[in-house]
């Protein structure tokens, strides 16, 4: 199975060991995509455990609800210590209506792992 995070992988090689909790998503981007595969599965555990801060505050675990993703394209990521920064414009379906929201994400690395601290949308 292709990853629906759109690199065009197969998901095992992919998000699948960062959903799983085999292996640590080595980059803000890898964070970013597996969350986003997270996402489409409707795996609210995996997204709540990958953030910190402001992110986890404001999360809405009803939120995604009646929302079909459809496709990723990341536009830009940037890792900088233990500060990143991903770019994304995420398509999706809800209520029958096809929608692109655009948004830059925010990360930090905390003992060694990612985080998704925050997102602007834009
Ligand atoms: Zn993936």
């Amino acid at each position: 199975m292709k990853c629906p995070c759109g690199s065009g992988k197969d998901y095992d090689s992919c998000c699948g060991p960062y959903i799983l909790g085999k292996e640590n998503p080595p980059t803000p981007e890898a964070l970013m995509r597996s969350r986003y595969t997270a996402f489409t599965q409707r795996n609210l555990e995996y997204i709540e455990a990958t953030m910190r801060g402001e992110a986890l505050e404001r999360f809405d675990r009803k939120g995604g609800e009646g929302i079909q993703w459809i496709k990723l394209d990341v536009l830009l990521s940037e890792e900088n210590g233990d500060q990143g920064m991903v770019q994304f414009i995420a398509t999706f379906r809800f209520q029958g209506k096809k929608q692109m929201m655009h948004e830059t994400s925010f990360f930090k690395k905390i003992n060694g792992k990612w985080y998704y601290v925050k997102g602007i949308v834009s």
